[in-house]
């Protein structure tokens, strides 16, 4: 109920019992004291009295409800504001105004205020952290692709096999090095929003035709089944830049088949559905724990289940693709297949309108 409906309510209540007494002692007790013309003179009195109370009161009310719903409307209007914008204004409160909503009103504007703080501090530090993360990556960049083209060089001078084993592992390693960097580039500029995206329609059934392909070899080895199946019926083009949503499914494909063991299969499908194309991966593979799935898009987050089973990986994919999805005005997000073991992520795209 409103606060000027519980207003009305109490006026509504005490006029009935300030009539009711009225009438009582206008019916029941005056007449014993009086009668005659003195008796309809002293019933007008007593009638008029009631009736101006009755409008001081109405009066009152209204002055109160209107001192106090003021600035109750502008602190709701505030916290529903601040809830959708993070950004508060200040709420007028009138002169006049109970002590307890001027109390209430400056103890919201001083917790905004903190909120606000607390924000800006938060966003400080994730800004010297993607600055520290992009100068350190810039700085490993350049030596390690120096040591990457040394190692390589070594590969071809005529090594013993043993040699070869090691320079083989020690130029396998280099390269995971030089991508993690690269990542790490990608990320920081992806998170402070300096990345400059190419939009333009994209087929991504002919992307996702050809990430299947390409990942057609990984698959063989591991014994598990990929393949792409849209059943033949057309998507339109999604608004996106192919080079990074080729980066989304290469990790997504590469993930579900790293995660599946032998005699699983990897299934992409596509569906346009309103004004967005989904892309899902499904695989039979390990799936997520529930106590960890809440965890799986953070920075370098792998499940417990992940690492027992896979030793390489760096829980960055997951983190940056999704990243990647929101900026593109889409989504990505998965679940555990409700009919048996396995994970179907879902990547959602806007059409190119
Ligand atoms: P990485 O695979 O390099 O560890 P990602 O960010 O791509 O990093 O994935 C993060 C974690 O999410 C993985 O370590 C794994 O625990 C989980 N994960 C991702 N894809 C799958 C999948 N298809 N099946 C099971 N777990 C997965």
């Amino acid at each position: 109920m409103s606060l000027w409906g519980l207003l009305a309510l109490f006026y509504i209540i005490l006029a009935a019992a300030s009539g009711g007494s009225a009438w009582f002692f206008l019916t029941h007790v005056l007449p014993g004291v009086v009668t005659g013309p003195d008796y309809i003179y002293l019933s007008w009195v007593v009638i008029g009295l009631v009736s101006l109370v009755l409008v001081c009161v109405a009066a009152l009310f209204i002055a109160l409800g209107r001192l106090i719903a003021r600035p109750l409307h502008g602190l709701v209007a505030a916290m529903q504001a601040f809830a959708v914008s993070g950004t508060h204004t200040a709420i007028p409160v009138p002169h006049g105004a109970p002590h307890e909503m001027r109390a209430l009103v400056g103890a919201f504007a001083d917790m905004a205020q903190r909120i606000d703080t607390a924000h800006s501090h938060d966003a400080e530090i994730s800004r010297v952290k993607s600055d520290f993360i992009s100068t350190a990556a810039h700085q490993l960049r350049t030596p390690l692709t120096a040591i990457r083209w040394a190692i390589e060089a070594l590969q071809k001078s005529g090594l013993t096999p043993d040699q070869t084993a090691l320079v083989d592992n020690a130029v396998a390693k280099s390269k995971e090095l030089v991508a993690i960097v690269g990542t790490l580039l990608d990320i920081s500029s992806i998170e402070s929003g300096k990345y400059q995206y190419k939009f333009a329609g994209v087929d991504l059934a002919k992307l996702a035709e050809g990430v299947a392909r390409d990942f057609g070899h990984l698959a063989n080895e591991k014994q598990v089944s990929l393949f792409f199946a849209n059943d033949g019926k057309p998507v339109p083009p999604v608004r996106a830049d192919e080079e990074r949503i080729t980066w989304i499914l290469n990790n997504l494909v590469e993930n579900a088949v790293r995660y599946t063991p032998a005699g699983g299969s990897v299934r992409v499908t596509l569906e346009a559905s309103g004004d967005r194309v989904y892309l899902r991966v499904r695989d039979t593979g390990i799936g997520i724990p529930a106590n960890e799935r809440g965890n799986i898009f953070e920075r370098f987050y792998r499940a417990g289940n992940a690492i027992a089973k896979e030793n390489e990986g760096n829980g960055l994919g997951l983190y940056i693709a999704r990243q990647i999805a929101v900026d593109h005005g889409g989504d990505l997000s998965f679940a555990a297949n409700p009919e048996g073991p396995g994970t179907t992520f879902t990547l959602s795209i806007p059409v190119m309108h």
